[in-house]
């Protein structure tokens, strides 16, 4: 599996497995059978509730622990922030049965987000998170919370697909040493994505889908992928992507099809900043 190298050495995979909406008694067959189809990068969160399954599919898999690179995330919830970050971190450990993390991140840029940076760089200075990092921080954010703190994330994972490509902010990132990650890859299927006639033609062209035509265009541009699918087959699908390469002109075409806008939500919409500072986890 190629790898990226984070801005403290540590390499990640440059293509994983997320289980963002896969309902917990769901969870660990779904993991399961993303390891067994070769992939090392986990992505889940504590508010995604099956930080457990993830845990057993992992304990179950007898693959070895150092192949592995498991991210979780922090949830915003109450103040005061640093002692709320280590009670949360502890938690997802305890969760997922793990003794430490391969890469905690903020899920949101919302609440105290400098107390909250500094309990994960306790995590962090501890060794039992390898590296952290933050998502869906918009540059301002992101360069706030830099400038302000003696940890740069390793990683920002953003909404990032073909119809909000982020180049500019993937740039900016760069400049700062920060590896962007994608979420919502294939846009969870919006806008007819796997449809879409341009990215059909490009697959066409290579004797490949759709999906693998996205996660290559991720790959080639150094973004880091993690495609859900509780499907063997597309779980399959979406890591076979390592032996076709897209050329200039297909980078290109797939560029005009950047809309510069989400198909989610704006992180900077003030509904959307009220509505999920309310919304707390039980535990
Ligand atoms: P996604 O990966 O863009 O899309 C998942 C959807 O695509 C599912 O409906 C899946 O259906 C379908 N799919 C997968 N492979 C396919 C294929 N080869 N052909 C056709 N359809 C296919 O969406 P996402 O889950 O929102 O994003 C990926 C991961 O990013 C999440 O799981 C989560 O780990 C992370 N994420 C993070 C944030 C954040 O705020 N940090 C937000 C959202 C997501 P089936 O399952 O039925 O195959």
């Amino acid at each position: 599996m190629q790898t990226v190298t984070l801005n403290n050495g540590a390499t990640m995979p440059i293509l994983g497995f997320g289980v963002y909406q896969i309902p917990p008694e769901q969870t660990e067959q779904a993991v399961t059978g993303a390891l067994a189809a070769g992939y090392r990068l986990l992505d889940t969160a504590a508010a995604y509730k099956n930080e457990e399954a993830v845990g057993r599919a992992i304990r179950n898999s007898g693959v070895p622990r150092d192949e592995l690179f498991v991210t979780t995330k922090l949830w915003v919830q109450d103040a005061p922030a640093e002692q709320n970050t280590e009670r949360a971190f502890e938690t997802s450990l305890a969760k997922l049965g793990l003794d430490y993390i391969d890469l905690y991140l903020m899920h949101q840029p919302y609440g105290d987000v400098h107390g909250q940076w500094r309990g994960m760089e306790e995590a962090y200075r501890e060794g039992r998170a390898e590296a952290i990092g933050v998502a869906n921080f918009h540059p301002d954010r992101l360069v706030d919370l830099i400038v302000n703190n003696d940890v740069t994330p390793a990683v920002n994972q953003i909404e990032t697909h073909p119809f909000f490509q982020r180049a500019a902010d993937q740039e900016l990132m760069s400049g700062h040493g920060v590896q962007i990650q994608s979420w919502g890859g294939f846009a969870e299927g919006r806008n007819n994505l796997f449809t879409q006639p341009l990215l059909s033609e490009i697959g066409r062209e290579h004797g490949k889908s759709v999906a693998q035509v996205v996660l290559r265009w991720l790959a080639q541009r150094d973004v880091v992928a993690i495609p859900k699918s509780v499907r063997p087959e597309r779980m399959a699908e979406n890591i076979d992507i390592f032996d076709f390469e897209l050329t200039d002109d297909q980078m290109a075409a797939i560029a005009t099809l950047d809309t510069g806008a989400s198909l989610f939500f704006d992180h900077r919409d003030p509904e959307m900043v009220a509505r999920l500072a309310k919304h707390r986890l039980d535990s």
